[in-house]
């Protein structure tokens, strides 16, 4: 199995990145912020308790994002491996990732960083905030919100692959195709 996490700050590309390696690698995409959205969108308990922090740009509780994941990978056993993006987002995220994975006798093969800075991503939201239809990419001041929690909850878990050499940058500005083979070669080191 090779398992990665697709990690940088909001808006950095991880979605787009994360589709076209699935289609080149067959590994399974779990996004958090996309079940989410899916039981915001069918109002299930789960989508009104995380509403409550994704309207403010907050951080929904460890508790309730990481019982999610683990019910998504115990739903997913038999794959080649996971793209993990947008968890884990804290240490406790990674620990708990950790221990999921030990149960089934793997690990993160690489934590891979979208490198952008923070002027590209307010435009990049504001900009997807237009047609996206997500609350939490129209308003400036939750944006910039979002970007501090990336920068004080999330980067740490940045450090914590890297003390085991498991981290990496990759610059996520320039074409699709561009910040795709940057990827590619990263990946293709690891399969
Ligand atoms: P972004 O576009 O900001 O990267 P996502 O689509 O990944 O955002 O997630 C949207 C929102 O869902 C986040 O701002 C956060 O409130 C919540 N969320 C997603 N993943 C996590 C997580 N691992 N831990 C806590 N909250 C999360």
């Amino acid at each position: 199995m090779t398992n990665l996490i697709l990690f940088g700050p909001p808006g950095s590309g991880k979605g787009t990145q994360a589709a076209k390696l699935v289609a080149k690698y067959g590994l399974l995409h779990i996004s958090t912020g996309d079940l989410f959205r899916y039981n915001l969108k069918n109002n299930t308990p789960l989508g009104q308790e995380a509403k409550k922090y994704i309207d403010k740009g907050d951080l929904v509780p460890d508790s309730v994002t990481i019982k999610m994941l683990k019910e998504k990978v115990d739903e997913n056993k038999n794959v080649n491996g996971y793209i993990f993006d947008g968890f884990p987002r804290t240490i406790p995220q990674a620990e708990a990732l950790n221990i999921l994975l030990g149960e089934e006798n793997t690990s993160i093969a690489a934590l891979i960083a979208l490198d952008v800075d923070d002027e590209e991503i307010v435009k990049r939201l504001l900009e997807r905030g237009k047609t996206s239809g997500r609350a939490d990419d129209t308003d400036e001041k939750i944006i910039r919100n979002r970007i501090n929690v990336y920068k004080n909850e999330t980067t740490p878990v940045y450090d914590y692959y890297d003390e085991t050499g498991h981290s990496m940058k990759v610059k996520g500005v320039g074409s699709i195709d561009d910040i795709f083979a940057r990827l590619c070669s990263e990946m293709d080191k690891l399969v």
